[in-house]
């Protein structure tokens, strides 16, 4: 029986050694996978820490494609690449090589100790849903709202500079 496929936005942020490069190779990780297909990266987007100041800043990006794993699975898998990429967790909303979180999984609302999905805050990220819009084939966001209206209410911005043209 064919498995069924769904559509999954993943966030992708970066801010340790040559960040650009570390989202790059997470992509080519997500690509190489026989479970993920029909990938779409959104431009590059610099913005400065979320957290702790004393840190350099951040490259975030979306990618959309479709799975055929769990939101567990997926989870498990992502986990891996920011592993193999040498991630360390060293502080909360610290540095990091790479962080990849789920932030949309289908229609699907989760609420499991250690998986939420839409994933928490992402409403409120301007170097989430700018990035998300780019790419994410709906006006609406599953269990969120208009994307149009979420990114009116923003009242934060994080982003530095517009797009990945100043990236590379
Ligand atoms: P953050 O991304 O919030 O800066 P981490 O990447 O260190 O922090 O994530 C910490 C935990 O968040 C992970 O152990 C994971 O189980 C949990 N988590 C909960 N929901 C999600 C999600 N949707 N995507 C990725 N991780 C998630
Ligand atoms: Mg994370």
């Amino acid at each position: 029986m064919n498995k069924p496929w769904f559509q999954v936005a993943i966030g992708l942020g970066s801010n340790l050694a040559d960040p650009a490069e570390q989202i790059n190779t997470a992509v080519q990780s997500l690509q190489a996978l026989n479970s993920i297909r029909q990938l779409t990266l959104s431009d590059l987007w610099r913005s400065k820490p979320q957290g702790p100041q004393d840190q350099p800043d951040f490259v975030n990006a979306v990618c959309v494609c479709e799975t055929c794993l769990t939101p567990e699975a997926l989870l498990v898998c992502l986990q891996a690449i920011e592993k193999n990429q040498g991630r360390i967790k060293r502080r909360h909303w610290g540095e990091r090589l790479i962080d990849l979180d789920i932030l949309l999984y289908a229609d699907q609302q989760i609420e499991q100790p250690g998986l939420v999905i839409p994933h928490p805050c992402m409403t409120q990220r301007d170097f989430v849903l700018i990035p998300l819009a780019q790419v994410w084939p709906q006006d609406h966001l599953p269990g969120l709202g208009r994307l149009e209206e979420l990114m009116a209410q923003l009242d934060q911005s994080f982003i530095l500079s517009p797009s990945s043209t100043e990236l590379n």
